[in-house]
């Protein structure tokens, strides 16, 4: 039972952006999907969400083909968190965590669905703000409202976009905890674009790495971050370390002169 990801081909007009992506995850993986801005790891999660559809290829999740899945089946097998949540901001941020049971439930939710609610705010670290509205918090606390929505939406697949771009240091790591407890308490699949590739070496189990829209290195992160090909993707000197058991890159900065 894993998430199989086969020949993905994707394109906007005159310009392709996934090319023969293959990919397994197995169950309960944290995965990340790394790669420099424009490689290709949003438009991967957004044919996963269901949002963008490939011009080729397939995606099995627990043996089903996920491409298939009718809307609301697909919303109770699949949680998502966008790059740029379109956070509907006049709603508190318990009625916006509730939006993740309406897959789940019919005409209005039931006990479970507000335990669900309650689990996930308690678990996001957001009970004292729980009856504000969205548009009176901080880019980052909002960012935590609707990753518990996703949380509270409990499906076994979850896709986070740069979850912890707005986030402080302290919730970035939490956040990417609480993920990674997730996918082991429950064996979740989680899949993760992000940027910080030491945040991804220390919370993930599995790295992807894309460039130009192709996968150039999976496994795990010690396998994964080779100092010769970061610096050929990222264009940027890096020297990689294990320390701990974790992979560590750490860029090589030398001094500019700017010539204006
Ligand atoms: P990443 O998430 O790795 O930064 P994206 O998946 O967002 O990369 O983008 C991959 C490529 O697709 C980029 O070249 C980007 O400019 C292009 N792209 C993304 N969204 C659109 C869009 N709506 N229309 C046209 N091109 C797009």
């Amino acid at each position: 039972m894993s998430l199989e990801i086969t020949d993905i081909e994707f394109s906007y007009p005159g310009h392709t952006v996934l090319k023969g992506v293959s990919l397994e995850v197995q169950q309960g993986s944290f995965c990340a999907l790394l790669g420099p801005n424009g490689s290709g790891k949003s438009t991967l999660t957004k044919i996963l969400a269901g949002v963008n559809r490939p011009s080729a290829g397939r995606v099995r999740f627990d043996g089903v083909d996920l491409l298939s899945l009718r809307r609301r089946e697909h919303a109770r097998t699949v949680g998502y968190v966008p790059q740029s949540a379109e956070a509907p901001f006049d709603l508190t941020v318990r009625e916006a965590v509730l939006l993740g049971r309406t897959p789940h439930y019919g005409l209005r939710p039931g006990r479970k669905d507000w335990q669900k609610v309650d689990d996930a705010i308690e678990l996001l670290g957001l009970t004292e703000l729980e009856s504000r509205r969205l548009s009176e918090l901080s880019g980052g606390q909002a960012q935590r409202a609707i990753v518990a929505r996703a949380i509270a939406q409990d499906t076994r697949l979850l896709l986070l976009d740069e979850p912890t771009s707005a986030l402080d240091l302290r919730y970035q790591v939490e956040t990417l905890q609480l993920v990674r407890w997730i996918t082991r308490q429950r064996g979740i699949t989680a899949l993760i674009a992000i940027h910080d590739l030491n945040h991804a070496g220390r919370f993930c189990d599995q790295t992807v790495l894309l460039n130009g829209g192709r996968i150039v290195a999976s496994g795990s992160p010690l396998e994964a971050f080779e100092a010769e090909l970061l610096r050929e993707v990222y264009g940027l000197d890096v020297t990689v370390e294990e320390r701990d058991g974790y992979a560590e890159v750490r860029p090589v900065v030398h001094e500019l002169e700017y010539q204006i």
